[in-house]
């Protein structure tokens, strides 16, 4: 089986705990406007055999020190879930991580095989998440509720002015945050242009202009947040 990949290397604790084999799976079902890898977003990249990536993953296996692994990511790496899970049952002795924006319908297939589960919640209102980033809430929404039946994960809220920062927003983080059963912890993630660069060189228009979140909104999310008792960490 072959799997795209379009970056792949080295990383720690930024993916997952320790130091860990982190692939950048090709191609995504969202477009957001401030992705920090728009070079993943289209299916493209390079070719690889599961078989080559099964053994690179086994020769790697030394540097995986405090607890590391191996990280699938994207662009979307639950689109070519056929393709990792056949990576993950044939390598029963490592510790898989996904990053997922668990708006898709093989989220749970990947997820439930891994050791750490991390997902985004982008936005708690519906048509906003549909029309900036087309992805439908209540895929996201069923997805962490069905993964938190047998898994502890980590949602990562990526705070962007104009598109989730409002008071309203944040009510509506909170009812959904109390409403999930499990265990689960939060990270606010604060609006960076890390990624404005790289959509320029490949020739697409960054679109975002206003982004940025004051220091006392990020502060007022995690206060009001943990106040409503929701873990919030900071990795
Ligand atoms: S879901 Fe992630 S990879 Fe996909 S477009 Fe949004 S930020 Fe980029």
């Amino acid at each position: 089986m072959m799997i795209n990949i379009f970056e792949k290397g080295f990383n720690y604790s930024q993916d997952g705990p320790g130091n860990r084999l982190v692939y950048h799976l090709s191609g995504c079902n969202m477009f957001c406007p401030w992705c920090s890898n728009p070079e993943g977003m289209e299916k493209g990249g390079r070719q690889y055999s599961t078989d080559e990536i099964i053994r690179e993953i086994q020769s790697s296996a030394p540097m995986f020190f405090d607890g590391g692994g191996v990280t699938f990511t994207g662009g979307e790496c639950t689109l070519q879930s056929e393709a990792v899970i056949e990576i993950i049952n044939n390598l029963p002795e490592i510790d898989f991580c996904i990053e997922s924006n668990a708006a898709t319908k093989t989220f749970l297939s990947v997820a439930e095989k891994c050791n750490t589960v991390i997902v985004d919640y982008k936005s708690p209102c519906a048509e906003k998440l549909k029309k900036i980033t087309g992805a439908d809430i209540s895929v996201v929404e069923n997805n962490i509720r069905n993964i938190l039946k047998t898994k502890k994960i980590h949602i990562r809220i990526p705070l962007i002015h104009s598109f989730n920062d409002d008071d309203d927003s944040l009510e509506k983080f909170i009812d959904f945050f109390n409403s999930l059963c499990g265990d689960f912890d939060i990270e606010i993630l604060p609006y960076h242009e890390y990624g404005k660069e790289k959509w320029n060189r490949i020739g697409k228009e960054y679109s975002v202009s206003d982004g940025f979140v004051s220091k006392e909104t990020i502060k007022k999310f995690i206060e009001t947040l943990k106040a409503n008792s929701i873990k919030v960490i900071k990795t």
